[in-house]
């Protein structure tokens, strides 16, 4: 656990069962732990230094083997409609992107769990950056603590997506311990039910997902056709509909909860009737509900965005199909805040950044 000095771990990527360890070998008694995760967490410290109610010696001994980091973006932009697209630099230059979107009540944050993606989805502007790589948990949260930081009292950040950049289960360690600190008691305490894991459908790590968090799960599906899937989502041809459909069906699933299957519609290419015939036949025997994400273009894309008399057809034959079928409107168009959007470039042309 005590690394050498250049190797030290930001406090924020210690799971709880970790940094105990860690108070334990600097001969602390366990409640120790729990105030240090009472800073990070509830009380979002800035740095080691003001943990006050820890003796000097302690912050100084601490300080020794691990770091705290505070994650602000180097920019920010604002759309028409109150979204806000924060960019944070990393400390190795590159850059990632998070979404805030307010809501009547409360804001949503859309997080981003890698820095590029290495799944290549032909929609996704993302894919187009290639993959630099994965967040540590300190960077996960600190997204999240930040946005916490700056939204109003009366509209708190009650809503995560991992919708961001990223694969959130091609991280899954890191996005566990961001997880554990989200959701856990000596934590944020947000609610399970409206903190999100978005997959491109990684059907080998859903089980781990499932055992490991009570975070509810949406799956990226944009066709149900093995053919058409494969040439939209590369990650179908080693994970095709049947084994994909089997892992969601297995998923450990609360009475009250469903899945959420995300249907990006890309104007003449899977927004036809036959393809939300398609889709009906496809979820029967799954706990499901489904969203419809317009496509959101970007430069160089391949694809335009579904007609909108299109997308309600779509939408009704889903409907007929006795499914709950909702039609997700665009956030932050104007700012490229959008789903599938986000690029942040920040750092990119340092190619000794990357690792
Ligand atoms: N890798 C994860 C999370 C990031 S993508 C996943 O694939 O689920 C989040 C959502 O945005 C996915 O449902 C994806 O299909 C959708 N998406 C990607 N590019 C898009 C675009 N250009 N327009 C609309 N939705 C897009």
């Amino acid at each position: 656990m005590i690394r050498a000095p250049e190797k030290k771990p930001d406090l924020r990527d210690l799971s709880a069962a970790e940094l105990q360890r860690l108070m334990a070998e600097l001969g602390q008694k366990p409640f120790r732990a729990r105030q240090v995760l009472h800073w990070l967490y509830k009380g979002g410290a800035t740095s080691i230094a003001e943990m006050t109610d820890l003796s000097q010696d302690l912050r100084v001994r601490l300080a020794r083997v691990t770091r705290l980091a505070w994650m602000e973006p180097a920019h920010q932009q604002q759309a028409g409609d109150g979204t806000r697209k924060f960019l944070f630099t990393l400390a190795d230059g590159l850059a990632v992107e998070s979404v805030l979107i307010p809501e009547a009540d409360h804001h949503t944050l859309c997080v981003s769990s890698q820095v590029g993606c290495r799944q290549g989805c032909a929609f996704c502007r993302t894919a187009t950056l290639g993959f630099k790589r994965s967040l540590t948990p300190a960077e996960i949260i600190g997204q999240v603590l930040y946005a916490r930081s700056v939204v109003e009292a009366d509209r708190p950040l009650t809503n995560l997506v991992f919708m961001g950049m990223g694969e959130p289960l091609d991280n899954l360690d890191n996005l566990l311990k961001a997880l554990e600190h989200i959701l856990g008691p000596h934590g944020l305490q947000m609610s399970q039910r409206k903190v999100t894991v978005s997959t491109v459908g990684l059907a080998d790590r859903l089980p781990r997902l499932g055992r490991a968090t009570p975070a509810a799960l949406a799956v990226s599906l944009g066709a149900a056709d093995d053919k058409l899937r494969d040439r939209l989502m590369p990650v179908n041809r080693r994970f095709p509909l049947a084994a994909l459909k089997a892992a969601l069906a297995a998923y450990p699933l609360k009475p009250t909860r469903r899945i959420t299957l995300e249907y990006v519609l890309l104007g003449g290419v899977n927004d036809r009737p036959d393809h939300a015939r398609q889709l009906v036949r496809w979820v029967r025997g799954l706990k499901v509900k489904i969203n419809l994400i317009p496509f959101n273009p970007f430069a160089g894309a391949a694809f335009r965005a579904p007609a909108p008399e299109d997308v309600a057809r779509f939408q009704d034959v889903l409907v007929d199909g006795h499914l709950t079928a909702i039609i997700r409107r665009s956030r932050g168009q104007d700012i490229d805040a959008a789903c599938g959007q986000l690029a942040a470039r920040a750092g990119l042309d340092k190619s000794g950044a990357q690792r």
